[in-house]
């Protein structure tokens, strides 16, 4: 089998890896704009659930990324100078050059055709092949380019972000909310590295647009928000990575296929990265789309049996994330809460845990939010 592939990031990647894993005879090209060695942004964080579906679907991938991960167990909810932290949780993060270079090589040792800084309009670019895999992130040109036939759906959401790092090490998953003079401002703070972390800085539109982040400089930009933070950084500094201030894309395709060319990864659907699972959702895709080429002999009944199967785990997270992101959209309000009932509120924000499950992972947390609700568990 020919297989194109238009974007080498995790779900590129890890398809080129899998097809060619599982019969060396599949011809697997990926065709990537960017350099090798760079990509944006910088570490990425993994629940310990979702390092369980690559322990289970793909053990090679596991074996191969568990020891470049920094991992934890704990959550920290700062809320102004209140410290709550949450037991029970357990997350795992790696950088995005260390785990895109691992999976380089891997692919590269399996004998798929690595293309770099060939930036390509549409996957059909890449000529006549057995399947063309769109795995060309958030603002595919190759979905863009036919989204009547994708049903194409994009909501750009109302906060805004921007994704720094920090030479400090933080010790847990850390969120950390700070009410400014100015607004609300969140930070998602975590380890990715021995002496590296990613500080990702969240504003509502409202605080945005008070603090003048549209017409600030990017430094400028950096340096205000190392002031709000500074209790946090400990006289650490802010890192830039290509760091400016974003809108989050909700993305959704009513159809995975059209013809020949498959959507994956980021390309097919976003999540919100405050459940940090875009990453491990696009290797899923790629897992997934592999194992339905393995096992129909067409690839029109692979692809179909593609969005049979996949749409419904996937869409449960999607509807998880976004009920999130729109929590963050609220949190102005939600600062006025008690530190506890802060932290339960966002402990259960989506709906996926309930208090049996608080009370399992963080009993000293659900002893605190029954003490402030004694007229339910009095
Ligand atoms: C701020 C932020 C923080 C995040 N944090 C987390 C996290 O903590 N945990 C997590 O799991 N996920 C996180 N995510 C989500 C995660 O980054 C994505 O879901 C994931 O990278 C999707 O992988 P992908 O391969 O589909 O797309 P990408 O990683 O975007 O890769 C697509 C590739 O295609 C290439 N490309 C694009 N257009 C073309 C073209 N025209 N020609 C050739 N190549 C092209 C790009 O250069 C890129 O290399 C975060 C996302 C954001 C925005």
């Amino acid at each position: 089998m020919r297989v194109e592939i238009l974007g080498g990031g995790p779900a590129g990647l890890t398809l080129a890896i899998l097809l060619k894993r599982h019969d060396p005879a599949h011809r697997v090209r990926v065709v990537e704009r960017g350099p090798r060695g760079a990509t944006w942004g910088f570490g990425v964080v993994f629940s310990d659930r979702a390092l369980d579906f690559l322990r289970a679907d793909a053990p090679e991938l596991h074996d191969l990324l568990a020891p470049r991960m920094q991992s934890w167990q704990d959550l920290t909810i700062v809320h102004g100078d209140t410290r709550v932290p949450i037991g029970g949780n357990g997350f795992a993060s790696i950088g995005r050059l260390e785990l895109l270079d691992a999976l380089q090589r891997e692919a590269q040792r399996l004998g798929a055709v690595l293309e770099f800084e060939r930036p390509l309009a549409d996957v059909r670019e890449l000529g006549e092949a057995d399947l063309l895999v769109a795995a060309d992130g958030a603002f595919s040109a190759s979905r863009d380019a036919r989204p009547s036939e994708f049903g194409t759906q994009l909501d750009w959401r109302h906060n805004r972000f921007v994704w720094y790092g920090t030479t400090l090490p933080f010790d847990t998953l850390t969120l950390t909310f700070r009410a400014h003079a100015l607004g609300v401002f969140c930070a998602h703070h975590y380890r990715y590295a021995p002496d590296r972390s990613t500080f990702l800085v969240e504003v509502d539109e409202a605080t945005y647009r008070r603090a003048g982040f549209e017409a600030m400089s990017e430094a400028d930009s950096l340096r205000l928000c190392e002031q709000v933070f500074a209790p946090d950084l400990h006289g650490h500094r802010l890192l830039s990575n290509r760091s400016t201030w974003r809108r989050f894309p909700v993305i959704w395709n009513e159809r995975f296929f059209a013809g020949r060319s498959v959507l994956i990864g980021d390309a097919l659907r976003t999540v919100h990265f405050s459940i940090g699972s875009g990453t491990r959702l696009a290797m899923e895709d790629a897992i997934a789309l592999a194992r339905c080429l393995h096992s129909d002999a067409r690839v029109d009944d692979a692809l179909a049996r593609f969005q049979r199967e996949r749409e419904p785990p996937m869409r449960k997270i999607w509807d998880a994330a976004n009920v999130s992101l729109r929590w963050y959209e609220g949190m102005g309000a939600l600062m006025a809460l008690d530190p506890h009932e802060f932290a339960y509120r966002y402990m259960t924000r989506s709906g996926r845990v309930d208090h049996a499950e608080v009370r399992r992972r963080d009993p000293a947390l659900a002893r605190a939010y029954e003490r402030l609700h004694p007229e339910r568990f009095g």
